[in-house]
């Protein structure tokens, strides 16, 4: 069968191919390089093989001669191949060798191209490679070769120095500061604009401008490091009033922790991502719904719902009984806050209470008028008690559901150093600041956390107090997007600092 060459783009999962995500689908073998974009490989068939074919650090960890034999035996074995490469696989992907590779012993072979981190990382940072009046020609070259090599490089330093266009080096980052004096030497002016944009398209994009005299400096400086790409040229000087990427990503080149449960942390994580922040999913804690029978909501004349996984677990088991949304119809219903009565809405049910400040005693306060006889409070296992405490104390009759219970979901070893090292750390509930101590193995100090910590409200706050940590953010309206935008301001401010 045939062996596809596929391009997966620069790195972000948006600028794959629909081609590019068909194969990967279809794949029965996918050989991958390192620098392919996250998640890439997420649409494989399970029963896929897929192999690791990249480099880590500097060194190839499979020699090329390797990677063609493989991916030779696995096509003349019939399956369905994709060799997948970061960018375009014949732009610096060796993807001709491998083509050369194919041909030879007889394989078909389909090249599927992909958009080239040398077009696409300037595009992101606001360059056009092209532009007319400031760069008719665009060249790309590898910047791997040392300039001083003795011999000679490969590279004519005196043609690139005339050219009459944008230079667009790849991989060289580690030799910027003689491609910069070489081509210099060989005659470009010194003061020309020149850029380093490091993970183009990437959550963790950064550029740094400088010129040809400046720039290695400039990077050095800013500890700029693989994968990166240098451009050289008029267009540079574009990218300041074409900027189109970080005037929407205010978190741009900040890593947050995520600590809430996986089923819930998706759409935290996807927020940040657009965001620019480059997220670490560490799910601290698992919620379990617990086994009982549907409780019988017709004799209320309340019924308080104190977070969106309530609302989840109390529908499922309505359900089981055969009922619906009809069974509250007697009820006044209470909501904690907007992602519970949004959670409530998607099940028919339009919250008649939502507090202004979503915590129990904003509930409380805001129930103070309303006539309660006998309340239902359906709730987690292990919550506080306050809003029961508060009915029971106006002469209601209060009867508590546990719908679930929230457990410790333990977290390995990397996913911890990366919450450690992480710049801000996003606690979403008590329960997210005792587990993920409990799995760090220490409280305060001796739990290893360097960033700052934000939490959602004043009770998560005096849990991380109780625990010896201090927030450093707390969010002003208690809820995902009140913890958003704490943290952007906060992120705003320590920038002007
Ligand atoms: N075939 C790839 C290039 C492979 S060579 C393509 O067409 O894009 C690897 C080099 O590409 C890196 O050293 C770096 O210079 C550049 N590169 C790849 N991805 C990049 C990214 N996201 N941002 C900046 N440069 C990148």
């Amino acid at each position: 069968m045939t062996v596809y060459l596929v391009g997966s783009g620069p790195g972000d999962p948006g600028l794959m191919s629909v081609r590019a995500l068909e194969l990967i689908a279809a794949a029965d073998v996918i050989v991958y390089d390192r620098l392919i974009p996250p998640g890439a490989l997420d649409g494989a068939r399970p029963e896929a093989e897929l192999i690791y074919a990249g480099k880590e650090g500097g060194g190839p960890s499979m020699p090329q001669s390797e990677i063609d034999e493989l991916l030779v035996s696995r096509g003349l074995s019939g399956g369905l191949v994709v060799r997948l490469k970061g960018g375009d696989p014949f732009v610096f992907g060796r993807g001709g060798e491998e083509a050369e590779a194919l041909r030879a012993a007889g394989v078909p072979f389909e090249v599927v191209p992909g958009v080239t981190a040398g077009v696409a990382a300037p595009a992101y940072a606001g360059i056009p490679v092209t532009h007319r009046g400031a760069a008719s020609a665009v060249a790309f070259v590898t910047g791997h070769e040392d300039p001083d090599k003795p011999g000679g490089s490969a590279v004519d330093w005196d043609a690139l120095a005339a050219f009459p266009g944008t230079l667009v080096f790849y991989m060289g980052v580690r030799q910027l500061e003689s491609i910069a004096a070489q081509l210099v030497a060989s005659g470009r002016v010194a003061s020309q604009p020149a850029c380093v944009v490091e993970r183009g398209t990437l959550p963790g994009q950064r550029v740094v401008v400088g010129t040809l005299e400046t720039i290695a400096g400039v990077a050095a400086s800013a500890g700029v490091r693989a994968p990166a790409l240098v451009v050289v040229g008029e267009v540079v000087a574009l990218g300041e009033r074409l900027d189109w990427w970080s005037a929407s990503r205010p978190l741009a080149g900040v890593s947050v922790a995520v600590t809430r449960a996986r089923a819930q942390a998706s759409g935290l994580a996807a927020r940040l991502r657009e965001l620019g922040a480059s997220v670490v999913e560490a799910p601290a804690i698992r919620i379990v719904p617990l086994d009982g029978p549907a409780p019988d909501v017709s004799g209320y004349d309340l019924v308080c719902l104190t977070s969106p996984n309530g609302v989840e677990t109390l529908f499922a088991r309505l359900s089981a009984r055969g009922l619906d949304a009809r069974a509250l119809a007697g009820a006044r219903v209470a909501a904690i806050g907007p992602g519970t009565a949004r959670a409530l809405a998607s099940h028919g049910v339009i919250a008649d209470v939502v507090p202004e400040r979503f915590v129990a005693e904003g509930l409380i306060e805001a129930l103070a008028e309303l006539p309660v006889s006998r309340a239902l409070v359906a709730r987690a296992a292990s919550a506080r008690d306050v809003l029961v405490d508060a009915l029971r104390d106006r002469g209601a009759e209060v009867d508590v559901v546990a719908l679930y219970e929230t457990v410790a979901s333990p977290l390995g070893e990397v996913e911890l150093a990366a919450v450690a090292a992480a710049d801000y750390v996003t606690f979403t509930s008590s329960s997210t600041v005792r587990f993920l101590l409990e799995s760090l193995g220490g409280d305060g100090a001796g739990s290893g956390l360097r960033g700052r910590l934000v939490s959602i409200g004043p009770v998560t706050s005096a849990t991380l107090r109780e625990h010896g940590l201090s927030p450093d953010v707390e969010a002003a309206r208690h809820d995902i997007d009140g913890l958003v935008e704490a943290l952007i301001r906060d992120v705003t401010a320590s920038r002007s600092r």
